[in-house]
């Protein structure tokens, strides 16, 4: 029966952590002594890392984790990574724990960004998304256009509503204050906020999200709805198809406080 877990790291990072009483893998390590600790705490062996994009806070602990623990390694095709790592892209599957997992290539975030689906995680779709799609949110373009990046997301929306979506940063309440300014009469996302809120004064993550809750309340996986679209419209008049709209959006958050 394997297990998921969520290591936090840094100020607002999840290493997500899976293991099977024995074997573990991790994602996205940037920091390895929050790995180190649950590892030690757990009595588990370190069989593998996913990577899902090269920037530091998911790469930042490979080189000290690969050494200790002779881990492999397995990340996107065409992105600069602590080698030697197994490169992977679309289409490509990786099996651990006895699962399988799919790669999908979602750019936009960075440019050869990555993200692993398990169709059946314990009865339950499970996706690792990276800095791709956060609860509430997505990442920011730093190396791809914004039509990659709707693209990439439109592609993740579409995966099965019951899809257990891991991100990488508790973003969440941030990302809910904005989404509220763009539809601020959504009942799920007021609802889902009061709830987000509840778990945070708990000291609990926000994640995972499930696809079906972020279709209904994440705004970057919303800007074909027409309530969202005429709101960015009132940011910027020009923007009419999902792309220039989804363009706008992302702009209008880049500059939101
Ligand atoms: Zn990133
Ligand atoms: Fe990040």
């Amino acid at each position: 029966m394997p297990i998921l877990h969520a290591l936090p790291a840094f100020a607002d990072n999840y290493i997500w952590a899976l293991h099977d009483g024995q074997d573990a893998w991790v994602v996205d390590p940037g920091d390895p002594a929050p790995v180190e600790t649950w590892l030690a705490q757990e009595g588990l062996k370190l069989s593998g890392i996913l990577l899902t994009h090269h920037h530091a806070d998911h790469t930042g602990g490979v080189a000290a984790l690969r050494e200790a623990h002779g881990a492999r390694v397995v990340g996107p095709a065409y992105e600069v990574l602590p080698e030697p790592v197994q490169r992977l892209s679309a289409g490509d599957r990786i099996e651990l724990l006895g699962r399988t997992f799919d790669v999908l290539e979602v750019p936009g975030h960075t440019a050869g960004h990555i993200a692993y689906y398990c169709a059946d995680w314990e009865g339950t779709p499970l996706l690792f998304c990276g800095d791709t799609l956060f609860s509430g949110g997505c990442g920011r373009l730093f190396e791809g256009t914004p039509a990659q990046m709707l693209d990439s997301l439109d592609r993740l929306s579409a995966l099965p509503g019951a899809t257990r979506v891991c991100c990488t940063h508790e973003y969440t309440l941030s990302n809910l204050r904005f989404a509220l300014a763009v539809e601020p009469a959504n009942t799920a996302l007021q609802a889902y906020q009061r709830h987000c809120r509840a778990l945070r004064e708990h000291g609990q993550p926000t994640l995972p999200s499930t696809v079906e809750r972020e279709r209904a309340i994440n705004p970057f996986l919303r800007v074909r709805e027409p309530q969202v679209a005429q709101a960015i419209h009132q940011q910027e008049p020009g923007a009419s198809d999902p792309v220039s709209l989804f363009a706008a959006l992302r702009r209008w958050k880049d500059g939101f406080r």
